[in-house]
């Protein structure tokens, strides 16, 4: 539900309407466009009686309905979109942001190779994994505390901001001491007591879409850290599971356009796990900056036969640099020869 104060409310006015929504035991998000002010509500405001009382309610010009369920993450009531800033990087901006880094965070000499080597190549922020989520209880599960201190170390040396996926509530406290961003791995997009507790930390999150969400379960995963009270959250799309098979996942370029038209937040793609073949990477990188996303996180890695997770989605360091080459080149030409007649003219044709 939306309320709209007419453009000569009071300050007395738009505090009673929020006493009003706060009565059905909603919440109330004031929000100020040009000379207008909104009120969202925040909750299931019940019964339409109540609703007509405060339709009623001094100042108040209209009440309608929210189309959609996420009214902190959608658009109609933020229409201008969020740029999400982690140390300098701008999430949501002009520039397509490129994150990349290992999977995993193997050793020191293997991390600070890469974030050297990324860094190089153009990349914005550094990624690593020091919590792994591995569908095996055998396979490497990350260097959990040592990692995170490597990363710290690496994005200290590089200047380049760290991103890394905090698997356990009871983690984030040290994972946003030593990261600059926390990311929900996919499997953990509908945890909701992690969600919660993301949504008490200062840092920003970047929530990647679980496997087999819709994008409206992603957006409303979303909603739990705005409403918890975390406004910088990142959207990623990594891939779904469908009836495929030559590609790892199925990377949903059509979500990203459809989440940015739906919700005001950045939208980013990982086109490693999105593929899970190096060969693949580039293209898809270039398709998801075509369809508008806002950044790219790559997975990199300088000897991908020997990573300890995901190496035949890993580009090599090589690999990395020609990659953000290509991206600054022009994409290829349409043909598009410039028609003989004007469209009036072959009208008239017999
Ligand atoms: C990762 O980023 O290495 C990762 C595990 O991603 P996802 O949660 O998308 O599988
Ligand atoms: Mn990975």
């Amino acid at each position: 539900m939306i309320v709209s104060m007419s453009e000569r409310a009071t300050t007395e006015e738009i505090a009673g309407v929020v006493r009003r929504i706060e009565g059905l035991n909603c919440r109330a998000h004031v929000k100020r466009w040009e000379s207008r002010t909104v009120i969202g509500v925040l909750g299931a405001p019940g019964a339409g009686r109540e609703m007509e009382e405060l339709s009623r309610s001094p100042g108040v010009e209209a009440v309608a309905p929210l189309t959609q369920p996420f009214p902190l993450a959608g658009r109609e009531m933020n229409p201008a979109r969020t740029v999400v800033e982690v140390g300098g990087v701008r999430f949501g901006g002009e520039e397509v942001v490129v994150i990349a880094g290992p999977c995993s965070v193997e050793s020191r000499r293997q991390l600070f190779e890469t974030a050297r080597a990324v860094k190089a190549a153009g990349a914005s922020m550094l990624r690593g994994g020091a919590y792994k989520p591995r569908t095996s209880p055998y396979d490497f599960q990350g260097l959990g505390l040592e990692a995170l201190a490597l990363l710290r170390e690496a994005g200290r040396e590089t200047g380049l901001p760290v991103v890394t996926e905090v698997l356990a509530t009871e983690d984030v406290e040290a994972v946003a001491e030593h990261a600059d961003m926390l990311q929900v791995g996919a499997r953990n997009m509908q945890n909701f007591a992690l969600l919660r507790a993301l949504a008490r930390t200062p840092r920003p999150v970047l929530l990647k879409r679980g496997p087999s969400a819709t994008i409206r379960e992603w957006l409303l995963a979303a909603e739990y850290l705005l409403a918890g009270g975390n406004p910088h959250v990142v959207l990623c799309e990594r891939g779904i599971k469908t009836f495929e098979t030559e590609t790892r996942n199925t990377l949903d370029l059509a979500a990203v356009a459809r989440a940015r038209e739906l919700s005001h937040l950045p939208v980013i793609v990982d086109p490693s796990h999105g593929t899970g073949r190096r060969s693949l990477v580039p293209a898809a990188s270039r398709a998801a900056v075509a369809v508008g996303a806002d950044g790219l996180i790559i997975e990199v890695h300088p000897d991908p036969e020997r990573a300890l997770s995901d190496g035949p989605q890993s580009l090599t360091l090589d690999g990395f640099a020609e990659l953000m080459w290509s991206l600054s080149e022009p994409p290829r030409r349409v043909a598009a020869p410039r028609p003989a007649a004007t469209l009036e003219e072959l009208c008239e044709l017999p």
